[in-house]
This record gives structure tokens, sequence and C-alpha cells, in this order.
């Protein structure tokens, strides 16, 4: 182990705090924490956390369990639609028989986004990941003298490269720790911090401030698609469902009577009067597909100016009850692609950019 792992699991061990989830490798129980801390501080959660799991002690028992029962549960923590989504994700685990145990398979979980995959990865299963959270990243741009401009993708290349990878656990704890006690945002108690000696950031001022909500400054905005419409002009709405299974996702193929026939696209149509896109999504998903949608993650909308009209397309995630069974009711075939083949086909104008988030999101060129 390196000199700073040592100095740094050494604090730890000796300034820990004593956190319920820190004493389980249950995923379902680091899910659950997880999900509180996500937009919850810690001294809120610990009450909650222990009387959730009171009353649902396992995935099954808040599977099972009533929108009323749940919400009841959830009431004072805020953001409700994160108990939602906390049942669905253990819905798709009893659908599945099992918990996936590293980050690709945590991350098919419906409502699981890469930060909760890897840290159910990193604290149920020992996996040899890191964790980017906003307390990390602070740490790590303050030592290494990392600029949060260079964006997420450095600063969680940073954290890999700085993790123990034989104390997963321990280590993720240890830096999370660290930011939240000693390395906070604007006032870091160097003379506490066991990496004073080594930190770019401590006698830099500027470098402190600069450094303070690292994750904000590396999120940049991308735009996709074109700019919204002027006020006023009539849009047609059409969602989209982007369908995964085991690391695939599904197209289906134009019918060669119609507009652009043979051309792949994703199962999705136009929302009809009186219908929100969720369930507009579950229509035609049922329709084109004969199965029913498990659950639905917005991923993106955009708009699309056609000559003679404007469309804003919307497109979701989609997991389904039975992915084996779907059937090409409204085209001329179906097929599961890995995600390179998948955005290696023609697709219709009006979806680049999905096409180019999914490249993004994919690391494709
Ligand atoms: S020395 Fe100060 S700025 Fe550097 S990591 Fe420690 S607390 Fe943060």
């Amino acid at each position: 182990m390196r000199a700073e792992q040592t100095e740094l699991l050494t604090w730890y061990a000796q300034h820990r705090r004593d956190l319920p989830w820190r004493a389980t490798s249950d995923p379902y129980r680091v899910l659950v924490s997880e999900t509180m801390l996500q937009q919850t501080q810690v001294a809120r959660v610990v009450p909650f956390y222990e009387r959730f799991l009171a009353l649902f002690p396992d995935e099954k028992a808040l599977a099972a369990a009533s929108d009323e029962a749940i919400h009841r549960a959830w009431k004072g923590l805020g953001y409700p639609s994160r108990v939602e989504r906390l049942r669905a994700a253990c819905a798709a685990v009893l659908a599945r028989g099992s918990w996936p145990r590293d980050v690709a398979g945590l991350i098919e979980l419906p409502g699981i986004g890469p930060y909760t995959a890897r840290a159910v990865a990193a604290f149920a299963f020992a996996a040899p990941v890191a964790v980017l959270d906003t307390n990390v990243a602070r740490v790590l741009c303050r030592v290494g003298g990392l600029d949060p401009a260079a964006g997420r993708e450095a600063l969680q290349s940073a954290a890999d490269g700085a993790l123990a990878i034989g104390q997963p656990v321990a280590w993720n704890n240890a830096v999370m720790e660290l930011g939240a006690l000693v390395c906070t945002a604007r006032t870091p108690a160097c003379a506490a911090c066991p990496w004073t000696a080594r930190c770019v950031a401590a006698r830099d001022p500027g470098r402190l401030a600069a450094t303070a909500a690292p994750l904000k400054a590396a999120s940049t905005k991308v735009a996709y698609g074109e700019p919204a419409p002027p006020r006023g002009t009539p849009v047609v709405k059409v969602v989209l469902a982007l369908i995964h299974h085991d690391g695939r996702y599904l197209a289906q193929r134009r019918p060669v009577d119609k507009h652009a026939g043979g051309v792949w696209e994703l199962p999705g149509g136009k929302v009809e009067a009186g219908e929100d896109e969720r369930r507009a999504l579950a229509r035609e998903v049922a329709e084109e597909l004969g199965v029913e949608v498990l659950a639905a993650r917005h991923l993106l909308t955009w708009h699309h100016r056609y000559p003679d009209r404007w469309v804003r397309l919307a497109c979701y995630r989609v997991r389904l009850f039975a992915p084996e069974a779907v059937r090409p009711l409204a085209s001329d075939g179906v097929e599961w692609f890995a995600p390179g083949d998948l955005l290696a086909q023609v697709f219709p104008a009006g979806t680049a950019p999905l096409v180019a988030r999914l490249r993004k999101y994919h690391r494709l060129k």
C-alpha cells in the first residue's frame, strides 16, 4: 500500500463515525442508505434509516409495500420519488432473482445511477471501485491540485487512481469521511488533516475556494438538438423507449412500405390527448412489442424541426417485465444490439441528439 493510503486509513480508523450503514454489507441496506443520503444530511438520515428498516427489513418487504405505506415511512425526508425508485429497484432485483454484484449490472436496475451503482458495488460486494461524491471530489482536487473544470471523467479517473484496491470499503469511507469532517467546503481544518504535508491546496486560499463545490464546477451542460421553438408554435409530442436488457438495447426495423422503410428506430410514438409521457410510453410499448413496462427513467428531451412541423421528443430508459417476450407487432423485426452496434446503425435524422448522447455515455467516437 502506498504511504498516503496508509496515512488516510490510519486516520479513518481513529476518527470514523459509527454510522449504522457502515455495519452492514447487505446490498438492500446499503442501497437504502445511499438513496436516503442522496439529498439529506447524515444526522437526519440515521433515525429514518432505522425506522424504515424496521418496517421494510428486506427488498421483498419493500417491493410488496403499498404506495401509501412507503410514502408514510418516507415522510419528512423529502424528495419522495426516491422511495419509489428504491422500490422499483427492489422489484427488479426480485424479478431477476439476485442482486447484480458489479457496477455494470447494478446500473441496469431502475433508478440507480453511476454513483449509486459504484457505492453498492463497493460497500456491499467489496468491488474494487472508487466512489465519487462531492466530498471525495473536493479532497482529491485539493490534495492533487486537480482542476474541477477538467470534468467528471477526470475526477472519476483521479478517484480510481487513488483507490486502495484491496480495501475498497474502508478506503471509500475514509475519503468521504475526510471530506465530511475535515476537508469541508468553506473551512477545511488542514492542521488536523493526515494529508496536510502533501496537499497542494493547504496553503493556497484561492485554490481552497475554487474547489469548495467541485462537482458543480465539473458539470458542463451539453445542449442536444435544436433550441425550443418560439412560444405558441404547435408541437407534436413523441415518446421513445430506449429498452435495455443484459447490456443490450432493443431497436425495431421500420416497415418497408412506410416512409424511411428499413431504417432502425426505437419503439415509441405520439403522446395522445389526455395522456402523460409515461402512459404513452407504456401504451406504445404494449402496442408495438406486446409487453409491459417495468420501469421507465427519463433520459433526454429535445426538439426537432421537420419541414412542416416541430416535434418534441422525450426518450426514457425502459426495463420490461418480460424482455424475452417482445414481438414485432408494428415493425419488420426487432433486435437486441450491443451499444456500439446499435449506434453504428442508420437512424432517423430526428434522433441524432439521442445518438450523440448515447455515444457520450458509452464513450464511443
Ligand atoms: S490539507 Fe486541508 S485542503 Fe488539503 S486535504 Fe487536508 S483538509 Fe483538505
